[in-house]
């Protein structure tokens, strides 16, 4: 907006004119709109409306059916009704007791079907001088029977033309005889202000908003145009009486309007970014006896990959073996075999004297990747570990490695991005659960990847750059937070593997008949895992009545598996007390372990067959798939019950039921997107990073689709964007684009 308005100021700088030096018309402050003064001016400012253009742009929260109009004789107490009333007479009453007054002002109708009085308990000095006998007005309130008699409180009012006997109201208003929109109210701005408010700034200022959505799309979809929408969001044109559903719930073809251009600008944006990105230059690798090493290692696996992994790992090949970096993301299901695929990649790599990087979340999960990439190629393929465990005297070894140049595939968490932890040659970087790092850890391990021009010596500049995710990623939003990456989806699971059943408990016997359950497994030698949502009582209100793991653990112990060796695994423990833990359970001396969400990636126990979840309410149901992951993983038949406490809103029961119903960890992900919105897969940071208002993910998933197919059109078609067509959007790129793209960017 700033930019814009350059001209403007300078303009205003060398004529003395009054008007502020900063913006004119629609981009004016608030105050400049008629019937703001300077009061309400600072209120609607500190709501987020500083300007007009904000104000046109803020819209109703509901809408409030006006068009049909009751006569006095039919109105039902209880009800909401909008009706023309004519003023008989008005009276103050003082209620003594109170030390009140109440104004009761008594009407009819105009056809004078009854009588009905409008009361107000609060009165301003003067209000009962405005109703005249005989005036009229649209009253609009909850009509209620107080003493036989029908009354409406505190209405809301409009006045009417006094006319000779009219039936009905003439004349435009935003008050009446509509749809009338309902605004949210804030900071004691009346939405019936707002109202007038913004029927005033669409009079004034509704031609200066400018359509930035190409002509051609507009036309392709028979989308309204810009000021059609936001002039009906306000205040709905007459046909859509009939239809106020879809303005209820934002699928009108106005908010599919404003949704589309959202998604358009977002897709365009992203989309070239990621073509900026394929134009970077890279190492390419394959050629040079890599892919011949990768084979050779797959063979040596003791298992087939799947169909998925396969394809996965091709995508990868084709992608690395350009001069420009690969982006991409790996997504599949908990024990879909992304590390073996992650593995082979490296190994191509390696191979070619390059090196690469593998960024892990916890400890646990980095050992063991570790062991198991020594495990699966006996040694073949050069891996190194780092993490904070790591002595000092491995830690300045691996760095002087590293920095020499060996070609070897660093295994770490966090400890992999400190600053002093340099490559000669990092080749390829790896992310392993992505959405456990910040756009920031991703940049840093990639720009671990940079060397300086000089070092370079013509070697090109960016790694190749591979994030993988066990969380599923729901279609639209892989094409909004991820859009500027390339996708592989693997989507069987490794044959072998047994099916997970899966119970939501609520009961005390149900609970009772789990314990039972578990009891009988561990006896034929299987394990349990029973996990709880936090380490301590936390004093956060709400949260008093949440197990705690330390207290579960002495619990299950002593009361109620006395018989068997329970284990305690949280994420505040030292990382070598955590191992000590984690070992005993996977060489079988703890026989259940009592754990916090610190299993959720990574632990890998085939013996282990159950799983409690407590307060499985408090979780997302693809975390709750994740956790569910660690049983089922070996060749014993496993189950999981989820305990969900009575009393639990029971919509939240509910959604549990999804996790009864399928183990297929995308259609999980689409019904927790459905649930809980995009912050549950992004974290709530980067979810409130994507820039839509009217658009949502869920509802307009089909406009995301159509933006995402238009956005690579226009792209391919007027790259240049030089179309008369195309023109304000251009504008609006030139303006913007940037600065989106860098908050956009995955990687
Ligand atoms: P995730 O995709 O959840 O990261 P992992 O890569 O940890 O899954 O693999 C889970 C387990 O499955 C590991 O023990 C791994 O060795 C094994 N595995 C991977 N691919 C296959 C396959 N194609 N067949 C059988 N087992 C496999
Ligand atoms: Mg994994």
């Amino acid at each position: 907006m700033l930019q814009k308005d350059k001209s403007t100021t300078k303009s205003s700088k060398s004529a003395t004119s009054k008007a502020p030096p900063s913006a004119r018309g629609i981009d004016a402050p608030i105050q400049f709109l008629k019937g703001v003064g300077p009061k309400l001016g600072i209120l609607l400012a500190g709501r987020g409306l500083p300007t007009i253009r904000d104000i046109l742009l803020f819209f109703p929260r509901a809408y409030e059916d006006r068009t049909q109009i009751t006569p006095i004789s039919s109105l039902q107490e209880g009800q909401r009704a909008t009706l023309p009333l004519r003023v008989i007479s008005s009276h103050l009453i003082p209620i003594r007791k109170l030390n009140r007054t109440l104004m009761e002002v008594r009407c009819t109708d105009d056809a004078g079907t009854g009588s009905l009085s409008l009361k107000w308990f609060r009165v301003p000095r003067g209000m009962e001088r405005r109703f005249t006998p005989g005036s009229r007005w649209m009253a609009t309130g909850m009509v209620k029977m107080y003493q036989g008699k029908r009354e409406i409180v505190h209405p809301e009012l409009a006045q009417l033309p006094e006319a000779g006997g009219e039936a009905a109201p003439t004349g435009d208003s935003a008050h009446h005889s509509r749809l009338v929109p309902i605004y949210v109210e804030v900071e004691g701005i009346a939405s019936r202000i707002l109202r007038n408010l913004i029927w005033s700034a669409l009079d004034k200022h509704l031609d200066e908003l400018v359509d930035e959505l190409p002509t051609g799309l507009q036309r392709k979809h028979a989308l309204p145009g810009l000021r059609e929408a936001v002039r009906a969001l306000h205040f709905p044109p007459e046909d859509f009486s009939g239809k106020i559903e879809s303005l209820m719930n934002g699928t009108s073809p106005f908010h599919a309007r404003l949704a589309y251009e959202e998604f358009l600008k977002f897709e365009y944006i992203v989309l070239k970014r990621r073509l900026a990105i394929q134009k970077e230059r890279a190492e390419a690798f394959g050629t040079e006896g890599g892919a011949e090493a990768a084979a050779a290692l797959e063979k040596m696996l003791p298992f087939k990959l799947t169909k998925g992994q396969k394809e996965a790992l091709k995508d990868i090949m084709r992608d690395i073996a350009q001069p420009h970096p690969a982006n991409r993301l790996i997504q599949g299901d908990v024990g879909s075999g992304k590390t073996a695929v992650a593995f082979l990649a490296a190994s191509v790599v390696l191979a070619e004297g390059g090196q690469a990087a593998l960024l892990a979340p916890t400890e646990i999960l980095v050992e063991q990747h570790y062991k198991n990439a020594v495990k699966l190629f006996g040694g073949k393929l050069p891996v190194a570990i780092l993490t904070g465990s790591t002595s000092t005297a491995d830690r300045r070894e691996l760095l002087a490695r590293l920095k020499a140049g060996k070609p070897l595939l660093v295994i770490g968490t966090h400890a992999l991005i400190e600053d002093d932890v340099e490559f000669r040659r990092l080749s390829l970087c790896l992310i392993d659960e992505q959405h456990r790092f910040g756009v920031e850890q991703r940049r840093k391990l990639r720009n671990k990847g940079l060397l300086p021009p000089l070092e370079r010596g013509g070697r090109p500049g960016l790694p190749h750059f591979l994030v993988l995710t066990a969380t599923p990623i729901p279609r639209t939003l892989a094409l909004t937070a991820y859009g500027d990456l390339a996708v592989s989806s693997i989507r069987e699971r490794p044959p072998g593997r047994t099916p997970i059943k899966t119970e939501v408990l609520t009961t005390a016997k149900d609970r009772a008949r789990a314990v039972a359950w578990i009891r009988q497994e561990i006896r034929e030698g299987r394990q349990a895992y029973w996990i709880v949502p936090l380490v301590e009582e936390s004093e956060a209100e709400g949260f008093e009545r949440l197990k705690n793991a330390v207290h579960e653990a002495e619990r299950l112990q002593t009361q109620v598996f006395p018989e068997f060796k329970v284990g305690l695994l949280h994420g505040q423990m030292a990382s070598d007390q955590k191992e000590a833990i984690m070992g005993a359970f996977s060489r079988g001396e703890t026989q259940l372990l009592v754990s916090t969400t610190v299993v959720e990636v990574g632990v890998d126990v085939p013996n282990a067959t159950c799983m409690v979840i407590e307060h499985a309410e408090r979780f997302g149901l693809s975390q709750l798939h994740q956790l569910r992951g660690r049983v089922g993983r070996g060749e014993h038949p496993s189950s999981c019950f989820l305990l969900s406490h009575p009393g639990v809103v029971e919509a939240s029961a509910r959604r549990l039921e999804v996790l009864e119903s399928t183990e297929d960890g995308f259609k999980i992900a689409e019904a927790d997107l459905e649930i809980r919105g995009p912050g549950e897969f992004l974290g709530t940071r980067q979810a409130g990073s994507l820039p839509f208002k009217m658009a949502n993910l869920v509802r307009d998933r089909d406009w995301l689709i159509k933006a995402r197919d238009d956005a690579e059109e226009l792209l391919r078609t007027d790259p240049s964007l030089s179309l008369p067509e195309n023109a304000s959007f251009k504008r609006y790129l030139e303006r913007y684009g940037k600065l989106q793209s860098e908050r956009l960017g995955t990687s």
